[in-house]
């Protein structure tokens, strides 16, 4: 059990560090699903590194959350300490063809620093509504690209507290993972390269990405983006369709009737619902196409 008296020393140690107690997850998981989270913390610029370090000390294995579009909670009290990563203004800078971020700095924000300035490759993630650790962790991509393409090079504390670095081919990205989804891994910031460009290319790419996803995808419904991962077979959303699932309803979770590899929460859906539902889509599909779907949203505890 997560102790008052750890989240006493904490607020002794960082005094301008803002934690909130029983603060429910449903309000930062895109899903909007979750009971209340024990310890909740809002770090700001260097207090990320401070408070995972004081938390590692102590022996307490923080949950880092940036805009937990990819992470299903469950409905009662979630007895870790949450730390948000994309609490206050993240930094972004760019030198020359490089963007730095820090890892709460969102995908959106990251892809117009890099349009402003001139710079190529990262329009693919413009549109994800995720944060640079999630997305590198998850190795998110979209429209033919992928964090692996552009990600150079990424600071981040293993779970000792050491500061590490990890380069090119030492991600080990692969389909919807990396190395830092096998280790016990707390992403500060990342460095990711690109090529110059024109501004305006850049931009009418960057719209014309987001006009594709408004035409195919739920955005007006909470969810978690695509349920299951890409089978080797075939499509997750093809299949869920082939079988005649969209709108199949388990509470208040619901097969998207926009796009069947969504599940979106209608109102009032549990994580019980959603899990309910990934398993009948899943039977669904293994009995008809032989392929067991293995879920893409990530379920904390
Ligand atoms: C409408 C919609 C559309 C989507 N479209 C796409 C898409 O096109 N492509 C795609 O790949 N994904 C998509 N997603 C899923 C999601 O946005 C991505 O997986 C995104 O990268 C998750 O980032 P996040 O900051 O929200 O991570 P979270 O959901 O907060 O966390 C995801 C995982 O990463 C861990 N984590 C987060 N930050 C850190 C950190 N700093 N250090 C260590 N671990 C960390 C969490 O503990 C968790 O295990 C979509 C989601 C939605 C809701």
């Amino acid at each position: 059990m997560l102790s008052k008296a750890f989240v006493k020393e904490l607020s002794r140690a960082l005094p301008g560090l803002e934690v909130r107690l029983a603060e429910p997850m449903s309000v930062h998981t895109t899903l909007h699903i979750g009971g209340p989270a024990a310890a909740m913390a809002f770090p700001r610029g260097d207090e990320l590194e401070k408070t995972i370090a004081f938390a590692l000390k102590k022996g307490v294995k923080p949950l880092l959350i940036g805009s937990g579009s990819n992470i299903l909670a469950p409905d009662g009290e979630l007895d870790r300490f949450v730390v948000v990563t994309r609490s206050g203004e993240p930094e972004i800078r760019v030198e020359g063809a490089s963007v730095y971020a820090q890892a709460g700095a969102t995908l959106a924000k990251i892809a117009a620093a890099a349009r402003d300035a001139g710079l190529t490759g990262f329009e693919f993630a413009a549109g994800i509504p995720g944060t640079l650790g999630g997305a590198l962790l998850m190795n998110a991509g979209a429209y033919g690209g992928e964090m692996k393409d552009v990600a150079a090079c990424t600071v981040w504390l293993d779970g000792d507290g050491n500061r590490r670095e990890t380069t090119g081919a030492g991600h080990r990205f692969g389909y919807r993972r990396s190395v830092f989804a096998e280790t016990e891994s707390y992403i500060l910031s990342g460095r990711i390269d690109l090529a110059p460009g024109d501004p305006e290319a850049i931009r009418a790419r960057m719209d014309e990405l987001a006009e594709k996803r408004r035409a195919s995808q739920p955005l007006d419904v909470p969810s978690a983006g695509s349920a299951f991962k890409r089978p080797a077979n075939g499509y997750a959303a093809a299949m869920i369709d082939e079988c005649g699932l969209r709108g199949l309803r388990v509470g208040g979770a619901c097969v998207s009737e926009k796009h069947a590899g969504f599940i979106v929460n209608t109102g009032g859906a549990t994580c019980a619902d959603v899990l309910e539902l990934i398993e009948k889509i899943q039977s669904a599909v293994f009995e008809r196409f032989g392929t067991m779907l293995e879920p893409e949203i990530r379920v904390v505890n």
